[in-house]
């Protein structure tokens, strides 16, 4: 099939109106004509010419039309509202919502009327009853005068109180219930009618007014103080395990530094582990508990039982392991898990460089080697000491004394009594040492002799009465029944 081009001629049905065969010249024609008509002549040519005139006229028309269309804006002039005065911004403002925060004092108000009276004087209530509560560091005789007591009333109970509780004694926090009787004159406070408050855990007071007198009356009040017994296995935290298992936070904390001043938490204990708290407790007949001091901490692993309890002796109060009390020891333990890697007697000083007198025996053992105290004494120095590095120098008896050197943690205090096989520190490499290893010295009469020689007896810490009361007072602890969950 032929391709169409431009300018052929495609014959028409012959309905139509035949179209003349000169159709393209003529079109030509008429668009040369159009093509004179120049619209926008160039008004710099022809000066006065037909066209010229024409063009100035189209130009100014174009002009004119454009001036005549383009728009123009007028500011709009507003009336300004008149200024409210007066009984009209009263009404005003009376209609509108004022914030809370402002007060909210809109609304319409009412004018007294004929009915409403002066009066001369206001009705007091008969008799105020109110609590008045003890701050911290607050004064018993101050709270009353915040409360609206007098203060020779105040002055008066303060003294009735503290004949029977100090008054520094009573707890922050703890609640008095006022009642204020009727005044005689509005000027004068309103006299005290009667006062309650819980001095104690085992002990109300009230305070009572007949005529002029304040009488106090003592309520007392039933306490169970069985002690508290709590045990369970150590777990993940030996902390939640105890919280969980009802321990009071306070005795927790006592029993975990009283444990570890023992046992090491790393390697002694673990999860099968279970602990045993006892801790003092007072139970009221209202209801109230309060706990005091922990009085006994056991830890039982597999069949070893460590059980703590805490001992006067000498003025200290120390935790004493029950297990060690009384018992009396031949000879001394070794300090360390360790073997002998220098002896006693003169040796060439690794560090020094020269031969020198080694005044004491080296056990090899890694850093972290529990170090114990080879048999009963008190700690008579603990903390860094020189070329000894973390030191500690235990007294044994008059006579006796050992050391052990360049310890990496101690955990013993000065003063403190530690029994045969007591940890009291760590194998470290502090001061002058070439690597982690325990320098153990023992003196006879302040002079270092040679540990082979020595081979004494310890006199145990606890004998005769006090020993028995020790073991009384421990087993009566260990026949409170475990708390019930
Ligand atoms: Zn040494």
């Amino acid at each position: 099939m032929a391709a169409l081009s431009v300018g052929q001629i495609i014959p028409a049905p012959a309905t139509f109106p035949e179209i003349p065969s000169d159709w393209k010249s003529r079109f030509e024609s008429s668009l040369s004509r159009l093509d004179e008509l120049d619209i926008a002549p160039d008004l710099g040519t022809d000066i006065g010419s037909l066209r010229w005139w024409r063009g100035l006229f189209t130009c100014t028309a174009l002009c004119a039309g454009t001036i005549m269309l383009a728009p123009t804006y007028k500011p709009f002039v507003a009336d300004a509202p008149p200024v409210v005065t007066g009984n009209a911004w009263d009404e005003q403002r009376a209609q509108s919502i004022a914030p809370l925060a402002w007060g909210g004092d809109t609304g319409r108000r009412m004018a007294a009327n004929d009915l409403v009276a002066p009066l001369n004087d206001t009705p007091e209530r008969p008799v105020l009853s109110l609590t008045a509560t003890l701050g911290q560091g607050d004064g018993f005789g101050r709270v009353l005068e915040r409360a609206g007591v007098s203060q020779s009333d105040a002055k008066r109970v303060s003294a009735l109180i503290s004949q029977e509780v100090p008054l520094g004694e009573i707890e922050p926090g703890t609640v008095i219930d006022l009642t204020l009787g009727r005044r005689a004159k509005p000027t004068v406070p309103r006299p005290l009618d009667g006062l309650k408050l819980r001095a104690r855990i085992d002990l109300s007071l009230m305070v009572q007014r007949s005529g002029s007198q304040l009488n106090l009356v003592r309520i007392p009040i039933a306490v169970d103080r069985t002690p508290l017994r709590i045990q369970g296995a150590v777990g993940g935290s030996l902390y939640r395990s105890a919280r969980a298992a009802g321990a009071p936070s306070k005795a927790v904390e006592a029993y975990i530094k009283a444990i570890a001043s023992k046992l090491s938490f790393e390697r002694d204990i673990d999860s099968a582990a279970r602990f045993d708290i006892i801790v003092e407790q007072a139970r009221a007949e209202t209801g109230e508990i309060e706990h005091g001091k922990l009085l006994y901490a056991g830890m039982t692993r597999g069949n070893r039982k460590t059980q703590l309890l805490q001992w006067t002796i000498g003025g200290n109060t120390e935790w004493f392991e029950a297990t060690g009390v009384g018992q009396k020891r031949q000879g001394m333990t070794s300090p360390v898990a360790g073997r002998i890697t220098s002896g006693f007697g003169r040796r060439f000083h690794p560090i020094l460089g020269y031969s020198k007198m080694h005044m004491g025996v080296d056990f090899g053992a890694p850093t972290g080697t529990p170090v114990r105290a080879v048999t009963d004494g008190v700690i008579a120095f603990a903390g860094r000491n020189g070329g000894y590095g973390n030191h500690i120098r235990v007294t044994h008896n008059p006579k006796f004394g050992s050391s052990y050197s360049h310890l990496s943690r101690i955990s013993v205090r000065p003063g403190e009594r530690v029994l045969q096989g007591e940890v009291i520190g760590y194998v470290g490499s502090t001061g002058m040492s070439t690597g982690p290893h325990l320098h153990f010295e023992v003196y006879r009469n302040g002079q270092a002799v040679n540990p082979r020689t020595v081979n004494f007896e310890s006199s145990s810490l606890l004998s005769g009465a006090e020993l028995q009361a020790f073991r009384n007072r421990l087993s009566r602890l260990l026949e409170i029944p475990v708390a019930a969950r």
